[in-house]
C-alpha cells in the first residue's frame, strides 16, 4: 500500500472515531459506563478482529485511533496488559466463548490482567518454566511461583503459563491458561518495591489455585505457541519509534475502584489527565529528549558543548529508531519483513533510555543525587531544588534499568540476532529432544 494510501486509512478511521465521539461521549457517565460503550463500538481495540469486538484495523491506524480520542478529549481506552497482550492473544487462539467473556471484560475496563510468565528459576529461559498445572475433573489445580508481575495487585485475572507434561521436551509440555487472580489463600500476591520507589511488578505464590478447563487457551501443550503470540505482542508495543498508544488514566479492572468514578473526572480540557509522574517509563522516548533540552536551557547547561553533543546523540538515536520504524512499514507494505529490525529496535530502546539516564544525570548535576519517592515529596523536591523536572529525571534515570531487561533482555535479542539473522551456530544443547524432566533445573 502507498503511503498516500495508508494516510487517507487513517483519515477515514479518525473521521469515522470523531463522528462517533460526537454523538457518545458524555463526561457524566461512570468510568464503567463510558467503556462499555466505548468497548462494544470497537474503537477501544480497533486492531482486534471485528468478531472480537475490534475493526481489524492495522497498528498505524489504531494509534492514530487512539490519539484521536485523546485529542477528543473524551477518556481513552482502558490501558494495560489486558488491551494490550491477552486481548490479541485470546482473538488469536481463544475460542469464541471465550472472546465473548474474556475479550469482553477486557475492552470494556471490566477486568485487569496480569502476565503470570517469569519464574524465579525462568525468565530469559521461559520455556524452563516448573508452574505445574494438573488436571481434576473439569478444573487444573496449579501449584508454583510466579515473579515480575507487572500490575499482579490490581488484576482480576492472569495470562499463566504452566507445565502439564513434564515428560516431553520442554517447549511442549506448557499450556496457557486465563487464571482468576481472586483466589484467597491460594493466589498470594506479594509487590516488590523498586529502586524508583515505585511496586510496579509483584511476586504470586499459587498454592493449589484452581483454573477451570473453560479457561483453556489454545490447546492443551500448545502454551508455547500461545506464548508466544502474547510475547508477540509485548515486543510490537516496545521498540524504539514504536510509540505506545495513548494509555488511559482510568485504571481498569475491580481492584483499583476507578470504575464507579466520574468519566469526566479523568480527562481535562486540555485532553486526558495524566497521573503524576516520578516512574519515568517508557511513555517518554521521544518526550525524553525535549524534556532534557527545556531543563538544560532553564538551567544554563545548554550552553555546555559536551551537553550539546550528547543532547544530539539522544536525539540521533531518537530519529534513527523513527527512520527504522518506517523502514519496517515499508518492507510490510510490500510484504518483506526486515528480519531483526524488531529485536534491533529493542536493543536501540535501551540504548536510548541509558542515554537519557546519563545526560539527564549531567545537566541536572549534584541535584540528580535526590530523589523522592511519593508524588507529594516529588513536588515538595522540585519546589526546593526550584526545576520542575528534578524528581522526573531522577525517576526515569532510575527507571533506564527496566526496558534492556523486560520483554527479552539485550543479551537475549543480540542471541536471537546472532542465530537468526546472522545464522550463527546455537549453542549446543538437547533441549528440543529430551524430556523436561531430565533437564537440569535452573532452582
Ligand atoms: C520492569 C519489568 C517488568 C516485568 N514485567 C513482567 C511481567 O509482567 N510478567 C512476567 O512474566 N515477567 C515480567 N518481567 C520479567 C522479565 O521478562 C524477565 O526479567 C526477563 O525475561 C529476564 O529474566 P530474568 O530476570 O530471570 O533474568 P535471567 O534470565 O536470569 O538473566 C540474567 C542475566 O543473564 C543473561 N542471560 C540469560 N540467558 C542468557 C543467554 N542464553 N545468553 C546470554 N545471556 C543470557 C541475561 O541477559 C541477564 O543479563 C518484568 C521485568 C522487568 C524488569
Amino acid at each position: 500500500m502507498t503511503d498516500t494510501a495508508e494516510r487517507s486509512q487513517s483519515t477515514d478511521a479518525v473521521d469515522e472515531v470523531r463522528a462517533w465521539l460526537e454523538e457518545n461521549w458524555d463526561p457524566d457517565l461512570t468510568v464503567a459506563e463510558w467503556w462499555e460503550r466505548l468497548g462494544l463500538s470497537g474503537w477501544a481495540a480497533p486492531g482486534l478482529p471485528t468478531n472480537a469486538y475490534g475493526k481489524g484495523l492495522n497498528r498505524n491506524d489504531s494509534v492514530a485511533v487512539q490519539n484521536a480520542i485523546a485529542e477528543f478529549g473524551a477518556l481513552g481506552a482502558p490501558g494495560g496488559l489486558g488491551l494490550l497482550l491477552a486481548a490479541p492473544t485470546i482473538a488469536t487462539h481463544g475460542t469464541q466463548e471465550q472472546i465473548d467473556t474474556m475479550v469482553r471484560d477486557i475492552v470494556t475496563g471490566q477486568k485487569a490482567w496480569c502476565q503470570l510468565f517469569s519464574e524465579p528459576g525462568a525468565g530469559s529461559d521461559l520455556a524452563g518454566l516448573q508452574c505445574r498445572a494438573v488436571k481434576d475433573g473439569e478444573e487444573w489445580i496449579v501449584t508454583g511461583q510466579k515473579v515480575w508481575t507487572s500490575g499482579g495487585q490490581v488484576a482480576d485475572m492472569g495470562m499463566l503459563i504452566a507445565r502439564t507434561d513434564p515428560d516431553v521436551p520442554k517447549h511442549q509440555g506448557i499450556t496457557y491458561f486465563g487464571i482468576d487472580m481472586h483466589q484467597a489463600g491460594k493466589v498470594d500476591i506479594r509487590p516488590l518495591v523498586e529502586m524508583t520507589g515505585h511496586a510496579m511488578f509483584n511476586e504470586v505464590f499459587l498454592e493449589e489455585a484452581v483454573v477451570p478447563d473453560a479457561n483453556l487457551i489454545g490447546g492443551l501443550n500448545n502454551g508455547w505457541a500461545v506464548a508466544n503470540t502474547t510475547l508477540m505482542n509485548e515486543r510490537a508495543g516496545l521498540g524504539s519509534g514504536g510509540g505506545h498508544a495513548a494509555a488511559s488514566s482510568a485504571t481498569p479492572g475491580t481492584v483499583a475502584k476507578d470504575l464507579e468514578r466520574r468519566a469526566g473526572d479523568f480527562v481535562s480540557s486540555a485532553g486526558p489527565r495524566r497521573r503524576s509522574g516520578g516512574g519515568g517509563g517508557p511513555a517518554g522516548l521521544a518526550g525524553g529528549y525535549k524534556l532534557l533540552v527545556e531543563l538544560a536551557k532553564g538551567n544554563g547547561k545548554i550552553e555546555d558543548p559536551s551537553i550539546r553533543q550528547d543532547l544530539m546523540k539522544l536525539h540521533t538515536l531518537n530519529e534513527l529508531g523513527r527512520f527504522s520504524n518506517w523502514r519496517a512499514k515499508a518492507g510490510k507494505a510490500i510484504g518483506h519483513e526486515v528480519p531483526g529490525l524488531p529485536n534491533i529496535s529493542k536493543l536501540s530502546m535501551s540504548e536510548i533510555v541509558r542515554q537519557q539516564r546519563d545526560v539527564g544525570l549531567r545537566i541536572l548535576g549534584p541535584l540528580g543525587t535526590l530523589h523522592a519517592y511519593k508524588p507529594e515529596d516529588q513536588e515538595t523536591l522540585n519546589e526546593a531544588t526550584g526545576n520542575p523536572f528534578t524528581a522526573m529525571v531522577t525517576g526515569m534515570a532510575l527507571f533506564a534499568q527496566a526496558p534492556p531487561i523486560y520483554g527479552g533482555t539485550d543479551q537475549v535479542q543480540r542471541n536471537i540476532i546472532g542465530e537468526r539473522v546472522l545464522g550463527l551456530p546455537k549453542e549446543a544443547n538437547n533441549d528440543k529432544t529430551a524430556a523436561f524432566r531430565d533437564l537440569p533445573k535452573n532452582a
